[in-house]
């Protein structure tokens, strides 16, 4: 037995079974490439789930973290640090939102932005019976607040009850959400662009009917942008493309582009209006460290062009893709946005994709039927003709 599967084999013993891991331990990334510990290379188009935006070994970015491990790494929320009043200063000027709130996860920070939420309508009327309309096949993290919002019954069934008052309406159907609304609706919250639940973009009219529609009767618009935000679709926040701003928005994923983070944030009328001193907390949250990350990356965002990137590539790639479907008669549907992209089989992907990662390619599913392509925000053309070529031939 190679080391590499006696490492497989105590991980099994030791590590509690919640993920069906693929067959390979990693051990080292440079750029858009990854490399098991025995050293087979693989070409990286699932970048972490939409974390390592960057790529692999950035010396700008890994100089600036070990800079930040040897002055301070933690102070606890109490005190205040630079790296963080930086970084939320940055995040502010890039996504035109007003109040930030860090967090160490992408779950944490739509825990937040419910409780915001909650609060705000709480604060209005005095009264805790308020609703929050989710959609069907969304996904927005496995903590209690944000799995009671995350439109997969099967992730749910087993951990019910869930927090109360949510209710489900389709996505990219606004006569659904419409149909959902009461005179308790607190909320509505959606990704941009559904991720795990098989790559589905909101539609400009969706947006913005709801939009009109949380305006006319104060229910605050949420968007999660874990996923979808951080320049993958072209914008450096997906709803940025249609000028649809939400009220509170959360993002994580490439926003540390490794170390763990996240945030929610939110407009001054939410943050004037909704959590207060004693409400909200963290111990980590905005830690020097994972601050000095966020800073790191969305300076090198800038220095890098990485939206010029994206809208280039992203181009070529789904052009790649569109004439991949035309050569195979199982691929029956392309969709998605900028570098966050789906082909969706008329049967499961699971072969394919095991049939790829033997041949140097990472992929990932999104549902059964969906491989979704979300490599780093860094590849270029050549990284594209590589990633078809490997892959044609494990259709
Ligand atoms: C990944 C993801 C989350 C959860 O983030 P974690 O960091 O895994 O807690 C929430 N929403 C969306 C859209 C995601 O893709």
């Amino acid at each position: 037995m190679s080391i590499m599967n006696e490492y497989i084999e105590e991980a099994e013993k030791d590590l509690l079974h919640t993920y069906n891991r693929f067959q390979v331990v990693l051990d080292k990334g440079q750029g858009v490439h990854l490399y098991d510990m025995e050293g087979k290379s693989y070409l990286d188009f699932v970048s972490g789930i939409g974390v390592f935006a960057l790529g692999y070994g950035d010396t700008e970015y890994n100089d600036a973290l070990k800079a930040q491990i040897d002055k301070i790494i933690h102070t606890s929320n109490y005190y205040y640090n630079m790296p963080a009043i930086n970084a939320a200063h940055k995040l502010k000027k890039i996504s035109g939102m007003d109040r930030v709130f860090f967090t160490n996860s992408g779950a944490e920070a739509v825990e937040g932005a419910i409780k915001a939420a909650r609060k705000y309508a709480f604060l209005k009327d005095n009264s805790t019976d308020h609703e929050i309309i989710a959609m069907n096949h969304s996904f927005h993290g496995r903590t209690y607040g944000a799995l009671s919002v995350t439109g997969n019954p099967h992730y749910r069934e087993a951990f019910e009850p869930m927090i109360g008052n949510i209710r489900f309406a389709d996505f990219n159907d606004f006569e659904s959400v419409k149909s959902q609304v009461t005179d308790k609706t607190c909320a509505i919250i959606m990704e941009t662009v559904q991720g795990e639940g098989g790559i589905y973009p909101a539609t400009e009219e969706f947006l913005k009917n709801v939009r009109q529609l949380c305006d006319e009767k104060d229910i605050l618009l949420i968007l999660d942008e874990i996923q979808c935000g951080m320049g993958r679709t072209g914008y450096m926040y997906a709803w940025q493309k249609f000028g649809v701003k939400p009220d509170i928005m959360t993002t994580a994923k490439a926003l540390g582009c490794g170390v763990p983070v996240g945030a929610f944030l939110m407009t001054e009328k939410v943050g004037a209006n909704s959590l207060v001193a004693g409400d909200h907390g963290t111990t980590y949250g905005g830690n020097p460290l994972a601050a000095a990350a966020i800073n790191k990356v969305l300076d090198l965002f800038e220095t890098k062009h990485i939206i010029d990137n994206v809208r280039e590539v992203s181009e070529y790639l789904e052009e790649q893709l569109e004439e991949l479907k035309k050569r195979h008669d199982c691929i029956t549907c392309r969709r998605g946005s900028g570098l966050l992209q789906g082909l969706e089989f008329d049967h499961p992907v699971a072969e394919t994709i095991n049939a790829a990662l033997e041949h140097g390619l990472i992929l990932i599913n999104a549902g059964a039927n969906v491989i979704r392509f979300i490599p780093p925000l860094i590849i270029t053309k050549e990284d594209v003709d590589e990633m078809i070529s490997i892959l044609e031939p494990c259709i």
